[in-house]
């Protein structure tokens, strides 16, 4: 099989992490009968501070007829990140139908969590993360600046729709898994569109009688990733709450660079968008020590979106082997001291063997 693979590199190790993972989706490929076919759009930052748009106005239109996107990330130290935010990922999100967010978080043998007396095995949950609404949603107008900019209106947007996209989908996940939800608001504070979002999970629990519910303000979830994240089986929660939480997710697996995203256009009528977790890390730009191993677990789960479950169980496994190596190259993050290329070799060799 051949698909049409939009690439979108972005900005700082966004680029860096998209070039270093390529050779390995190519090498998996092969073995596997498929070719991605790659365009590539150098929208970001760059663009932005040369033209004064992070991309052009058809750009949406322009990635649609693709089967998958690859994003890097995107951000710059000069440019403010709601103005990167909404000029590139958000419209694309939004107008791509990329509804329900999936975030695993996995602490992979061999990597050391910075919870004290975790170790491989223990933490493997996914978040499902609303992506078009909520707490991020432009409200036409309403939202505004006034009394001299002193006061600032901010309105978020839960739909019947948009929730239950999402926590549906979280629901078959759970179905697939060990048969636990835990469903993250807080309806005590935001009275309408959360208390919206519980009615519709305790809705749809009737047609899951197989998955177990739970119910966490999101104060206490942020509290239980601490202190019993091997609790967690399938996590739901809102835009902004769901953003917050995998990071934390992400660094209770051991680091930032290996927490992969999938944006996914459940109804299949528009291309899903896959990156890593991380943004594009001024800190460590330009220096090739960046993890490119979210991006390449990316990679995995833009196979499996594809209906290629063998490509994608091959990438895990030589990630899951590289990791479970004391010998293998590692970047800083994870305490080694090689960079992302010596990384990348060292997979490609593993998927000889
Ligand atoms: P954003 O604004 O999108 O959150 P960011 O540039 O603040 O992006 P984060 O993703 O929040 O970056 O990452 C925080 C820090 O974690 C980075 O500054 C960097 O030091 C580290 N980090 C993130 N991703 C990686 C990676 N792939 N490899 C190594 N270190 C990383
Ligand atoms: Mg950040």
């Amino acid at each position: 099989m051949s698909y049409e693979i939009a690439l979108i590199p972005g900005d700082g190790i966004g680029n860096t992490v998209v070039d270093a993972s390529l050779p390995l989706l190519d090498a998996v490929g092969d073995r596997e009968g498929i070719t991605l076919e790659y365009t590539e759009f150098d929208w970001g930052s760059e663009r932005y501070l040369e033209q004064g748009s992070m991309m052009p106005d058809d750009g949406v239109d322009r990635l649609r007829p693709h089967d998958a996107i690859l994003l890097g990330a995107v951000g710059h130290p000069d440019i403010p990140d709601h103005v990167t935010l909404r000029g590139l990922m958000l419209p694309i999100r939004k107008r791509l139908n990329q509804q329900v967010c999936k975030r695993p978080s996995i602490l992979y043998e061999g990597v050391e969590s910075p919870l004290r007396g975790y170790e491989g095995g223990d933490i493997d949950f996914v978040v499902f993360r609303e992506n078009t609404e909520g707490e991020y949603a432009d409200v036409g107008g309403r939202e505004h600046r006034g009394f001299d900019h002193e006061l600032a209106i901010q309105s978020a947007v839960f739909t019947r729709e948009g929730t239950e996209t999402v926590v549906r989908a979280a629901f078959e996940a759970a179905r697939e898994r060990d048969g636990k939800l835990t469903n993250v608001t807080k309806s005590n504070a935001q009275a309408y569109g959360m208390v919206l979002w519980d009615e519709i999970v305790a809705e749809l629990s009737e047609e899951y009688p197989d998955v177990e519910v739970e119910r966490l303000l999101v104060d206490a979830a942020a509290m239980d990733f601490i202190r019993r994240p091997e609790a967690f089986d399938v996590v739901v929660a809102s835009n902004l709450f769901g953003d917050i939480l995998t990071d934390v997710g992400a660094i209770i697996a051991g680091s930032m660079g290996l927490a992969p995203s999938a944006n996914l256009c459940v109804d299949g009528d528009a291309p899903s968008m896959f990156e890593p977790v991380h943004g594009s890390a001024p800190d460590i730009a330009g220096q090739g020590i960046a993890n490119p191993l979210a991006t390449v677990l990316s990679g995995a789960m833009l196979f499996d979106e594809l209906g290629e479950p063998a490509a994608a169980g091959r990438l895990r496994r030589v990630v899951r082997e590289q990791l479970a190596d004391p010998n293998a190259p590692r970047t800083p993050d994870l305490g080694g001291d090689s960079g992302t290329e010596a990384v990348v070799a060292d997979l490609l060799d593993r998927l000889e063997d």
